[in-house]
């Protein structure tokens, strides 16, 4: 393994011993090279190395340096996407393979056996009446995915959760770029709620049909406005 390598993972090792939360700021360069005993510029690109997967975001200029970033599906779903692009995969396997994950994410989130974590996580989205309009595109956007990785969840398995959720990340990312989805604000509400509603009653086989048909109509939505991109090979934004 590369020196860069070593001393990227040596730094995961000590941000997951030390449980440091994401956005504390990590040693200065020079308690790292003193530290890890590698190469400034090792150093360095083992540092960009882990800012390129989002596990560290690295602040430029005085007083700066590198900040502990999160675990989150959507780093992950920039780096598979990558892999999709250079496979060939397409949008459209891509959104079968989506509609399919969320499906099982939600049958799994249902099957929950702490039945009043499931009520307490899904109250927020069982919301009768007007729904509130959001305001910025970005607003929106993390409504929506908060839904989603709330189900995520409670599926109660942390690798299914991160891997299946990137699915829906890349497609929230690719989609946000070629259309503004809140014109489907109310309809994917109800939606939510629904599915959110049979997650809390435990009812597995309703909630995964739910969000299966919940995700359908956000394909049809998008493959409407993708026209002929379903075949095209899946970008790497
Ligand atoms: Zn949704």
């Amino acid at each position: 393994m590369k020196a860069a390598e070593i001393v990227a993972r040596s730094i995961v090792g000590d941000i997951q011993t030390e449980g440091l939360e994401p956005g504390t700021c990590l040693p200065s360069e020079a308690a790292m090279l003193d530290k890890y005993g590698v190469s400034r510029e090792s150093l360095r690109e083992g540092l960009r190395l882990l800012e390129v997967q989002g596990m560290i975001t690295i602040r430029r200029g005085p007083g700066g340096g590198p900040v502990v970033g999160s675990v989150d599906s959507a780093h992950l779903g920039r780096v598979s996407a990558l892999f999709y692009n250079m496979s060939g995969a397409t949008y459209g396997e891509l959104f079968e393979a989506w509609v399919w994950a969320e499906g099982e994410l939600a049958d799994r989130a249902a099957r929950n056996p702490d039945a009043a974590l499931r009520v307490s996580t899904m109250s927020r989205f069982v919301v009768d009446g007007a729904h509130v309009e959001p305001e910025s595109l970005d607003s929106y956007l993390e409504a929506h995915a908060g839904f989603h990785h709330a189900v995520a969840k409670l599926s109660g398995n942390r690798v299914l959760a991160l891997s299946l959720e990137a699915y829906g990340q890349i497609v929230a990312h690719h989609v946000a770029m070629v259309d503004d989805p809140r014109k489907l604000n109310d309809v994917l509400l109800d939606d939510h709620q629904h599915v959110a509603k049979a997650v809390s009653a435990g009812h597995s086989r309703r909630a995964r049909e739910l969000m299966e048909e919940h995700l359908r109509r956000v394909v049809e939505y998008c493959s409407e406005r993708l026209n002929g991109t379903l075949e095209s090979a899946v970008e790497w934004l």
